[in-house]
């Protein structure tokens, strides 16, 4: 049985980690959760944007919401903007919710298409009819309805928060349930001769600590999974080109958006994360067509407000560890894989790692199927998001710089080629195993780098396309009157909402 459970790291994946263990893993004795990090290394102190599926994990943890978001100074985050992605001056919205709603079984977005392809109508952007969007849009958003009565109705809301105040309230959760906390350098691995699996960690002081299971939460250090494991990384670099990121956090000069602002440079991306006592800035960039000091002028021409710390630079190599379980070493979080945070995927990732973990628990250190099985759905899981972020590059229509030139001519992995080619043909969406991403957000970076259906669909030949118009219209007004009726977003306000809620 798996009694010791060793964590490696005190970042948000580490800290993330040891409370979801100690709080949902019931054995026949209680697990005992240590978690091993130093002060001298630090953490990285990035990951400030998270997707719906955090809500999700809070709930599986107890957490108490609105002390969450006090503490973090956390604001809502319902999406993305992202600026100048098409072209220079463009704009489109990832929403966290669904788009209008389709009739017969038929999608709505292909009702719109056909609509369009109608001549009856030109002036119906799909965006106006998500929701989420259209009140995010305008600085306001009201909790989802619990009942929801049509599809634009749906959608769901997430956080943006100061990484460093989330580890910590993650951390009082986890020590206050019982999680021991070591403040220590880790220096060796002590591995068992005759199985290579992890007996032991030595500190810098000479202490030595043992356990069954071992968690690799040491970042991009990845001391446990690379280090003792010894296994290699898979770099995508080739598809995802930036591979740097210069951050630095500015004072707020305006009330927060209730979304993320990701704005397309000429060799990358900056992003812009409003909190309540601060604003997160960072631009990603690729180091093959832009050097560190032009990287920090381009985010210094760009932000608003005075810098309240030295910029950071951090560099990455975009992939993933071959295997992140290696007998009895799991890696999750950075020490796993990273791509870039263009959607905000490394919480997410290490939320559904824990998930995957949780549903794979072993009885013993050597589980040679589960973490087949483990390290399989991983792997897929990051080559669906691989492919949804190259998506963003690639259907570009810049071309004014190499970096741009060179996004928008790669050749897309086939899994991609493939989803891209179908949707074009007509609007059908390929899902694959262990979509992060659903429908929804595929089509709204479809829609938004404005993709074009070739056909549309054959049962919508019966339509009436007057009625179809008219339909719409209304659907757009309704939604329109919905998104100028919420109220001004305030993440506490929902966050206690959701807290009292059935
Ligand atoms: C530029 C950038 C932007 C990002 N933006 C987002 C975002 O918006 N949204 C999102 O979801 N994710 C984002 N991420 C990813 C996110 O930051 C990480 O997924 C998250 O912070 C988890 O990091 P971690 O805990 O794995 O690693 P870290 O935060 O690096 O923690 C590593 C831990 O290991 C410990 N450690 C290392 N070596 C030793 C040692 N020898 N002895 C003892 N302890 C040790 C350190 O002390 C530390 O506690 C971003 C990442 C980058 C690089």
């Amino acid at each position: 049985m798996i009694e010791r459970v060793l964590v490696l790291g005190g970042g948000t994946a580490g800290w993330m980690t040891a409370l979801a263990l100690v709080k949902r893993v019931r054995g026949r004795a209680p697990l005992s959760v240590t978690v091993v990090d130093s002060a001298t290394v630090g953490s990285i102190g990035v990951g400030e944007a998270t997707v719906p599926a955090i809500l999700d994990y809070l709930a599986s943890v107890e957490a108490d919401v609105p002390a969450l978001v006090r503490d973090s100074q956390a604001t809502l985050k319902a999406g993305i903007a992202f600026q100048d992605w098409r072209a220079v001056g463009h704009r489109y919205f990832h929403g966290f919710g669904l788009y209008g709603a389709g009739a017969n079984g038929i999608a709505f977005h292909q009702v719109l298409a056909w609509l369009k392809a109608q001549g009856v109508e030109q002036e119906l952007p799909l965006e106006d009819f998500n929701l989420c969007a259209q009140m995010a849009l305008r600085g306001r958003f009201a909790a989802p309805p619990r009942q929801p009565r049509v599809d634009h109705d749906v959608y769901r809301w997430a956080l943006h928060l100061d990484a460093t105040l989330f580890a910590k309230h993650l951390r009082q959760q986890a020590i206050t349930s019982g999680v021991r906390h070591v403040d220590g350098l880790h220096e060796h691995t002590g591995l068992d001769p005759a199985t290579g699996a992890v007996a032991s960690i030595t500190l810098a002081d000479g202490r030595r600590l043992a356990a069954d299971l071992f968690i690799d939460c040491s970042g991009f250090r990845r001391r446990l999974i690379g280090e003792a494991m010894r296994q290699p990384w898979v770099s995508w670099r080739s598809w995802l080109p930036c591979d740097r990121a210069v951050a630095q956090p500015t004072r707020s000069t305006a009330p927060a958006t209730p979304y993320t602002l990701c704005q397309a440079l000429s060799a990358g991306w900056r992003w812009r994360i409003p909190l309540q006592h601060r604003v997160g800035n960072g631009h990603v960039y690729a180091s093959e067509f832009m050097s560190d000091e032009q990287a920090l002028a381009l985010l210094e021409t760009h932000r608003n407000g005075a810098p309240l710390a030295e910029p950071t630079f951090i560099r990455f190599d975009p992939g993933h560890v071959t295997q992140p379980w290696v007998r009895n070493v799991v890696a999750i979080g950075l020490s796993a894989g990273f791509l870039e945070p263009l959607e905000s995927t490394g919480i997410t990732l290490i939320q559904s790692a824990i998930d995957k973990l949780l549903a794979l628990w072993p009885d013993g250190p050597a589980a040679p199927a589960l973490a087949a099985e483990y390290n399989r759905s991983s792997r897929l899981e990051m080559e669906r998001i691989r492919d949804f972020l190259i998506l963003h590059y690639a259907l570009s229509q810049r071309n004014d710089s190499a970096f741009w030139r060179h996004v928008t001519q790669a050749p897309l992995p086939d899994t991609l080629a493939h989803k891209l080619e179908v949707f074009r043909a007509n609007g059908h969406f390929v899902r694959h195993e262990w979509e992060t991403f659903q429908d929804n957000s595929w089509l709204a970076i479809y829609d938004g780098l404005g993709v074009v259906l070739r056909q549309q669909d054959v049962r919508l030949a019966t339509f009436e396309a007057a009625d179809v118009r008219r339909a719409c219209e209304a659907m757009r007004a309704a939604i329109r009157r919905t998104a100028e009726r919420a109220p001004w977003s305030d993440a506490e306000a929902l966050a206690t909402e959701l807290m009292v809620a059935p």
